[in-house]
C-alpha cells in the first residue's frame, strides 16, 4: 500500500498547503516529513528557526483522523500557536496550567467528539496518570514533540518535565511521533532519538542557512552614534538590541529614549509584570524596539522581527546563531548587525580565564577564538557561520553579508602586526597599548627614554605610518586574540599563543575596516528585496494599521492575522477580489474568508486615490460559486466597482424581505455564500433586523451559548449546544454552523467575527 499510494496524496497535501496556509510550495523537507507522518512513521527533524516546523505537523493533523497532540514547553507561546492554527482554519485547543476551565472543557469535548485537529499540551500534563489513561481512549493521529532538545541534558534547555515523553511510544504503541528541534548537536540528537525511543524514524537535517538574514559585523567605534545611524533607516521596524549587562541595557535604552526613540528595556532584574508588559507590547507591535539582555526572545514567536543588533559580542557562535535567528522568521529580509569592541573581547577573555576547571577553561577559550575568527575572517560571513555548524556553503558570493556586499574592506597586516607584537614581547607585556604604539612609531618621550625602550630593535620601525594606523592594527591584534588584556586596573596587552604564531610567520593577521559607505550600502542591500517605496509603502502602512486594529480586537498578535510578507505582496500585487487574494502568499481560504474583506477595502480605497497605480493586468474573473457564469464575466473596467456589488445585490434582496433561502435560490448561490455576503455587509456597517431572520427566543438561546463559550468561534458553540455536553442549557435543541453564524451576524453586527477571539466581556 505504501509504495504505490503516493499519487493522490500529492494532490491532497498540495491542496491543503494552498487552502489552509496559502502557500504555493513546500519549504525544503516539509513534504518528506509530512509524508512520513501520514504513512505512520516516526520522524526526527532538525530545522532552523523559521524553517517552517509547525506546518510539518499542522498539515497532516488536518488530514488524519483523530487529533494531533503537540507537546510544547513554552506555555506563554501556546495561546499564539492555537490562535495561529485557528486563523488558518484548523480546530485547535490547548491544555496547560495557564488555561481556563472553559478552555479545558472545550478541549475535552472537542477531543471526545473527534472534532479537534490539534491539542497543545505542556509536558507536565503527561505526568498526570488520570489524564494519560483518558487520553489513551481517544483517537489520536500522532504526537508532535516541539523543541525536542529539551529532553536532553546535553542541550542548553534541559527540562526534567520532558523526560515524561520517554513513555509515549510505550504507552501509545500505534501512534507515530514526530520530533522537532532547531538546536541540536550530534550528541543531543542521539540523545533525543534514544530517549524518545523512536522506531526507525525518518531523520531530516535541514540546512542552517537563513538566506533572508543579512549579516554585518562592525568594530565598535562610537556605539551610540552607530546605533542611531543604524536605526535611522529602520524607523517603524521591529527589532531587538542585545547588550550583555543590565546596566548597559538600561543605559542604551535611556540614551535612545533621550533621542526620542520609543525603546523599552528588558532584563531579568525587572519585576515580572514589567517584563511581561514589555514582551506583550513587542509582540503586539505596540513597541517596536527592545533593548535587552539575551533573556529576551525565548518566549517570543514573533515572525516580523526585522533586525537583531548585538551591541556587544555574544557569548559564543551558538548563541549568536540562536539570537540572530530571532530575526526574519517570516522569511522576509532582516538584518543582523554585530558591533564588537576591545572591551568585549577583554571581558570574554577574562571569563574564559576565570573558569576554575582546566577543561572548561579550554572550552571557553576555544569558543572565544572561534567567535573572534568569525568576526575577522576575510570571507563571507555566512560561509563562516555555516562552517562552524559543519555545513559547507559553496556559493562564492552569498549576496547578503557585508563582505559579499562589498561594504567592508580587508587588508593583510601581518608585517605591521609583527612589529607591534614584537614590541610587546620585548617589553614583557607590561605596558599599555599606547606605550607599545609609541615604541613602534619611535616617539622618544621621557618615559620611553627612562625605560631604555628607545634602544629596542623595534623602536621606530613603524615611523612611516601615522598613529591612527597603528591604533587600528592594535585593535585588529586584540580582536583576533593575538594579544590579550589580562585583568588589572591598567590594561597591558600581552602576546598570546596565537600572537606567537604570527610572529613566527605561521599565521596571518588581517585588518578589517568599514568601507566609507558601509552602513548605507548594507542597509540598501537588506532593503532591496523589501523593495517598496512611495505610495506603495504608504499602502503597506495602511494595511499594517488595519492589521493592528483587527489584531487588537481579536486580542492576538498581528502576525497571526497576516504576515508582513503577505501585506507586502498585497501592496505590490494589489488584489481586488477575494479570489485574487488567494494568490498572496500566506492567504488560505479560511484567512481570506475571515480577514480578507477589510484588507480589500483598504486596497480599494487606496486605488481610488491612486488610479494610476491600478494593475495593467486584470484579476481573473470572479466566479460566483455554482453560478456557472465564468464565460460571461463582466469586463475588467467594471470589475473594481462590482466587487462589492454582488454582496449589495444580496443586501437589496434581503431588504425586500426575502429570506436567506429565497435569496440563495434566486441568485443561484449556496446559503453559505449568502451568509458570507451578510458578514461582509455587516463589516461595512449594515445592520440586519434580528427578528426578521430568527425567532427571538432562539436568538436568546444562541446568545447564551456564545456568552458561555466566551468565544466568537462557531465550533465551541455548536458543540456546547449538544445536550449531553450542556447540562446548563438542556432541551433547547442543537444548533449547527449555519445557524450559529447567522446568530453571530445578528447579535454582533459589525464587530468582525474573528475566529479564536474571546468574546469581550463587555459584549451584550
Ligand atoms: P519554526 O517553527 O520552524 O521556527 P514556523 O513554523 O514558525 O517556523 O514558520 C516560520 C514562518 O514560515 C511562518 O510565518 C510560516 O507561516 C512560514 N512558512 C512555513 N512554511 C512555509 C512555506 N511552505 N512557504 C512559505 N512560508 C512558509
Ligand atoms: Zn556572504
Amino acid at each position: 500500500m505504501i509504495e504505490g499510494a503516493p499519487e493522490p496524496l500529492t494532490g491532497r497535501i498540495y491542496d491543503r498547503l494552498a487552502a489552509l496556509f496559502g502557500y504555493r510550495e513546500f519549504r525544503p523537507f516539509q513534504e518528506e516529513v509530512i509524508r512520513a507522518t501520514l504513512a505512520g512513521r516516526d520522524s526526527f527533524t532538525l530545522m532552523p528557526t523559521g524553517g517552517g516546523k509547525s506546518l510539518c505537523y499542522q498539515l497532516p493533523a488536518s488530514l488524519m483522523p483523530g487529533a494531533c497532540v503537540v507537546v510544547s514547553p513554552l506555555i506563554s507561546l501556546m495561546k499564539d500557536q492555537v490562535d495561529a492554527a485557528r486563523a488558518a482554519g484548523l480546530r485547535a485547543a490547548a491544555y496547560n496550567s495557564a488555561g481556563s476551565a472553559s478552555d479545558w472543557q472545550y478541549a475535552v469535548e472537542a477531543l471526545r467528539a473527534e472534532q479537534l485537529d490539534l491539542l497543545y499540551l505542556s509536558p507536565e500534563r503527561l505526568q498526570v496518570p488520570d489524564f494519560m489513561s483518558w487520553l489513551k481512549q481517544r483517537r489520536l493521529a500522532f504526537f508532535a514533540v516541539d523543541e525536542a532538545h529539551c529532553i536532553s541534558e546535553w542541550g542548553h534547555d534541559f527540562r526534567p518535565d520532558y523526560l515524561a515523553l520517554a513513555a509515549l511510544k510505550e504507552q501509545f504503541p500505534g501512534v507515530p511521533l514526530a520530533a522537532f528541534t532547531a538546536t541540536a548537536t550530534r550528541r543531543v540528537e542521539a540523545d533525543i532519538l534514544s530517549r524518545l525511543r523512536l522506531a526507525d524514524p525518518l531523520l531530516t537535517r535541514a540546512s542552517f542557512n537563513r538566506p533572508n538574514l543579512f549579516y554585518q559585523i562592525t568594530p565598535k567605534l562610537d556605539l551610540e552614534a552607530q546605533l542611531l545611524e543604524f536605526l535611522k533607516e529602520r524607523q517603524g521596524e521591529a527589532g531587538i538590541i542585545y547588550r550583555t549587562t543590565r546596566k548597559n541595557v538600561e543605559a542604551t535604552a535611556a540614551f535612545l529614549q533621550g533621542k526620542g526613540i520609543a525603546a523599552r528595556a528588558y532584563h531579568a532584574g525587572l519585576p515580572d509584570a514589567e517584563r511581561s508588559a514589555v514582551q506583550d507590547a513587542f509582540r503586539n507591535d505596540e513597541c517596536r524596539l527592545i533593548v535587552a539582555t539575551v533573556a529576551f526572545g525565548m518566549g517570543i514567536d514573533k515572525s516580523n522581527v526585522r533586525f537583531v543588533v548585538h551591541a556587544d559580542l555574544p557569548k559564543n557562535l551558538e548563541s549568536y546563531y540562536q539570537e540572530t535567528g530571532r530575526a526574519g522568521r517570516d522569511g522576509e529580509p532582516a538584518c543582523c548587525a554585530l558591533f564588537y569592541g576591545r572591551a568585549d573581547i577583554a571581558q570574554l577573555m577574562r571569563f574564559a580565564e576565570s573558569q576554575p576547571e582546566a577543561e572548561s577553561r579550554e572550552i571557553a577559550r576555544h569558543q572565544l577564538y572561534r567567535l573572534l575568527d568569525f568576526t575577522q575572517k576575510e570571507g563571507c560571513r555566512r560561509r563562516a557561520l555555516l562552517g562552524y555548524f559543519g555545513e559547507e556553503f559553496t556559493l562564492d558570493n552569498c549576496g547578503a553579508c557585508d563582505v559579499c556586499a562589498g561594504t567592508v574592506e580587508r587588508e593583510e597586516a601581518s608585517v605591521a602586526a609583527q612589529k607591534l607584537l614584537s614590541a610587546m614581547a620585548r617589553t614583557g607585556g607590561r605596558f599599555g597599548a599606547r606605550h607599545v604604539i609609541d615604541i613602534v612609531i619611535g616617539k622618544a618621550n621621557k618615559r620611553i627614554r627612562e625605560l631604555g625602550h628607545d634602544q629596542l630593535p623595534t623602536f621606530g620601525v613603524g615611523s612611516d605610518r601615522d598613529d591612527g594606523y597603528w591604533r587600528r592594527v592594535m585593535d585588529a591584534i586584540l580582536a583576533q586574540g593575538l594579544a590579550a588584556l589580562p585583568e588589572g586596573s591598567w590594561p597591558t596587552p600581552a602576546v598570546t599563543e596565537r600572537g606567537w604564531e604570527v610572529l613566527r610567520g605561521r599565521r596571518q593577521c588581517f585588518m578589517v575596516t568599514a568601507a566609507e559607505k558601509a552602513a548605507k550600502t548594507s542597509q540598501d542591500a537588506t532593503r532591496l528585496a523589501g523593495g517598496l517605496d512611495g505610495p506603495q509603502l504608504e499602502l503597506f502602512e495602511l494595511l499594517r494599521a488595519e492589521r493592528a486594529e483587527l489584531a487588537r480586537q481579536a486580542q492576538m498578535p498581528p502576525y497571526v492575522v497576516f504576515s508582513d510578507r503577505s501585506l507586502r505582496e498585497m501592496a505590490e500585487l494589489l488584489p481586488q477580489t477575494p479570489n485574487a487574494l488567494l494568490r498572496i502568499s500566506g492567504v488560505g481560504q479560511h484567512k481570506r474568508d475571515v480577514y480578507g474583506a477589510p484588507f480589500l477595502a483598504v486596497i480599494e480605497a487606496w486605488l481610488e486615490k491612486h488610479p494610476e497605480m491600478a494593475p495593467a493586468r486584470p484579476d481573473p474573473p470572479e466566479l460566483a460559486p455554482g453560478s456557472g457564469l465564468a464565460a460571461n464575466a463582466p469586463p475588467k473596467a467594471a470589475k473594481a466597482s462590482t466587487r462589492g456589488e454582488t454582496w449589495r445585490e444580496t443586501g437589496r434582496l434581503l431588504d425586500r424581505h426575502m429570506s436567506i433561502g429565497e435569496v440563495a435560490e434566486a441568485r443561484g448561490l449556496k446559503t453559505a455564500t449568502v451568509l458570507n455576503h451578510m458578514e461582509n455587509l455587516a463589516r461595512e456597517g449594515k445592520r440586519f433586523p434580528p427578528e426578521a431572520f430568527m425567532d427571538p427566543e432562539r436568538l436568546a438561546f444562541l446568545r447564551d451559548l456564545f456568552k458561555t463559550c466566551g468565544s466568537w468561534q462557531l465550533g465551541p458553540v455548536v458543540l456546547l449546544s449538544r445536550e449531553d455536553s450542556n447540562p446548563d442549557l438542556p432541551g433547547r435543541g442543537e444548533t449547527d454552523f449555519e445557524e450559529a453564524r447567522l446568530a453571530r451576524i445578528l447579535l454582533y453586527g459589525r464587530l468582525p467575527p474573528l475566529n479564536s477571539t474571546l468574546l469581550p466581556a463587555t459584549v451584550p
